[in-house]
């Protein structure tokens, strides 16, 4: 727990979200501007800034996650439609938030390349 990141202060209770998923060591909840139909959050409760600070910690953690932004997909009805599994990691992909966090995102037909 940072006192100053955002979603550690969503983990501890202090900013609210609209949870979809809460086990020991992860947490899914709704991003509050979303770009999709479907569009939720998954991190680990313990805080690491990247995915490449949390796969150097805790691969198995990493696992984890994957795992719970599947359990989301299917309590959103997305899974068989399909989704898009996005960690923005650094400067240029556009990391606003520095706790490591799983982007699910579903409900519309995407492209690809993004933007
Ligand atoms: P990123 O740009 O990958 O760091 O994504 C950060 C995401 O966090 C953005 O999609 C924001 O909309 C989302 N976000 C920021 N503040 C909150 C919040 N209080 N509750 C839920 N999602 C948030
Ligand atoms: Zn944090």
């Amino acid at each position: 727990m940072t006192d100053e990141c955002l979603f550690c202060r969503i983990v501890a209770g202090e900013i609210p979200a609209t949870v979809v998923i809460s086990n020991e060591r992860v947490l899914a909840f709704r991003d509050i501007s979303p770009v999709a139909p479907s569009h939720v959050l998954v991190i680990p409760k313990e805080h690491y800034p990247t995915a490449a600070d949390l796969a150097k910690a805790d691969p198995a953690l990493v696992g984890e996650i994957l795992t719970v932004a599947h359990q989301v997909a299917e309590a959103d009805g997305i899974a068989e439609s399909g989704y898009r599994l996005v960690f923005n990691t650094g400067p240029d992909a556009n990391q606003t938030v520095l706790h490591v966090h799983c982007h699910v995102i579903g409900g519309r037909s995407m492209t690809w390349p993004p933007g």
